[in-house]
């Protein structure tokens, strides 16, 4: 029994010893478990704290992402209304409180430094009053403060991460903001005035993306004061060309009056010398013919060979008169063209029926060219005849023995077209321009002793001009002369 006992006892002993020993590895079994639990916790907290401070410093770097952004596309609009103003008062006018804000600021000012007297003025002010703008000038002006905000390249930064500047305070008291940024102005590689954006709280930081943004305005502004610059003075310069080009005008129109009161002057006098000569040449020319025909006393053959060389003389001399009033009446107006349609061939042959005999005398051949010929032309028949009789008798006067003389005539775009052509000793190329002047001959027709007045041409000329043509001369020395004119048809 006792033996029975035992054996159950042992039994529950080793029951309870089993029992016990489970019992604490099931305690030392959640112990650890629970401590892994927390462990695991521990570590998920961590990350939880990491987290979010990500996502602050994320959003942080958003939002300065978007006010740069905001700032560019700002910036992007301005520069196209930027681009298209000229005048600098308009430039400083696109600067308004929207923009001020869209770049995240409430105050703005935009102070230029005047180039000729050196002084400081406001041009835009944002956010201040007329008041604060003037002590703002006056202050900048007196104590010189604005010199280091006016030095090429540098940016001042007030309340930002970045370094502190000298003055802080007394800037902060003139601008009236606690937090600003300042850049200058630069034209020309010249620093001429400053831009200032800024806050009267320091509630945000400044950074870099601010220097950044504003350094970008500054340039856009000093590109555009240049463009300004530029274009007023292309425009004062061109205002200064207009106004100089309207004096000379003025002037030349003005000498050219006195011009023509002058040659109107000279026409009156020749005319009026003319008409005096004449009288008394028709005199001298009659006596000498009344002479010659010995009724008033028998005349011997050296009296008779005077009075030719009398009757030779005046008869010279009323040509030139005449000449000379011609030239006179058809400058004044005077002499009205009798303008009338006529034969060019008729015409053309009268004067070659004229020119012939003195052609002869010297052996000169005549010859007519005539491309494609106008039958009528519409002219003064008798000052076409002068025109002719002029050009030939020159070409004849000028023309060596054997030599040759083309009249050619065709027509062109409605013009018709003649010219003289002859073999003679031409013109010094020095004189070609001179022909047309009124008593000019050209040194090689003095020369070669050639008599004439040197007012031919120039009637010439007058008449040509008086039926709207033009005349010129081309003309080598020794080889020859050809004179061409035209006239409506
Ligand atoms: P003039 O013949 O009376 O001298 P013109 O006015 O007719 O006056 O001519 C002016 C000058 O032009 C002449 O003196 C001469 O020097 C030059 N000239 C004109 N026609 C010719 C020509 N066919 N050949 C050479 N020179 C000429």
């Amino acid at each position: 029994m006792n033996i029975y006992y035992s054996f159950i006892l042992t039994l529950v002993g080793a029951a309870a010893i089993i029992i016990c020993s489970t019992e604490r590895k099931r305690r030392l079994y959640s112990e650890r478990k629970n401590r892994y639990l927390q462990d695991v916790i521990n570590q998920l907290d961590e990350q939880a704290k990491m987290i979010i401070k990500t996502d602050m410093a994320l959003n942080r770097v958003q939002e300065e992402l978007d006010k740069k952004i905001t700032g560019l596309y700002t910036l992007h609009e301005l520069g196209k209304k930027i681009n298209s103003t000229l005048n600098i008062d308009d430039l400083f006018a696109l600067i308004k409180p929207a923009l001020v804000s869209k770049l995240g600021y409430s105050n703005a000012l935009i102070v230029l430094k005047d180039k000729a007297s050196g002084k400081i003025g406001v041009k835009t002010a944002i956010g201040y009053s007329d008041n604060e703008i003037k002590k703002i000038e006056t202050r900048l002006n007196k104590e010189g403060f604005a010199s280091p905000l006016l030095r090429k390249g540098k940016f001042l930064l007030v309340n930002s991460d970045m370094k502190k500047i000298e003055h802080e305070d007394i800037f902060s008291d003139i601008f009236k903001t606690e937090l600003f940024l300042t850049a200058p102005i630069v034209a020309r590689d010249l620093a001429v005035g400053f831009i200032l954006m800024g806050n009267p709280s320091s509630y945000a930081k400044l950074t870099e993306g601010d220097v950044e943004i504003l350094s970008i305005l500054t340039s856009q502004i000093g590109t555009a004061i240049e463009n300004t610059n530029l274009y007023t003075e292309l425009f004062d310069s061109h205002q200064d060309l207009e106004s100089r080009v309207k004096e000379r005008t003025q002037e030349l129109a003005r000498l050219n009056e006195e011009l023509q009161k002058l040659n109107k002057v000279k026409s009156d006098f020749v005319s009026a010398v003319s008409h005096e000569l004449r009288t008394p040449l028709t005199s001298i020319k009659g006596y000498a013919s009344i002479l010659m025909t010995g009724k008033l006393g028998e005349v011997t053959p050296a009296q008779k060979e005077r009075l030719q060389k009398i009757d030779k003389h005046s008869n010279s001399l009323t040509r030139l008169v005449n000449n000379l009033l011609d030239i006179a009446r058809i400058e004044s107006g005077r002499m009205q063209m009798d303008i009338r349609e006529n034969s060019v061939k008729d015409m053309l042959d009268s004067v070659i029926d004229i020119i012939t005999p003195q052609a002869k005398e010297k052996n000169i051949a005549l010859k007519i060219n005539v491309k494609v010929k106008p039958d009528r032309i519409k002219a003064d028949p008798a000052q076409m005849e002068r025109v002719f009789v002029n050009l030939l008798g020159n070409a004849v006067k000028f023309t060596p023995e054997k030599g040759r003389i083309i009249i050619s005539c065709h027509e062109n775009k409605g013009l018709v077209e003649f010219s003289v052509e002859d073999t003679g000793m031409g013109i010094p190329r020095e004189d070609v321009e001179k022909v047309f002047e009124e008593f000019f001959r050209s040194d090689n027709a003095l020369d070669q002793k050639v008599k004439g007045t040197g007012l031919g041409l120039s009637l010439v000329k007058k008449i040509i001009e008086a039926h709207k043509g033009r005349i010129w001369v081309e003309s080598e020395l020794g080889k020859g002369t050809k004179f061409t004119f035209t006239i409506p048809k």
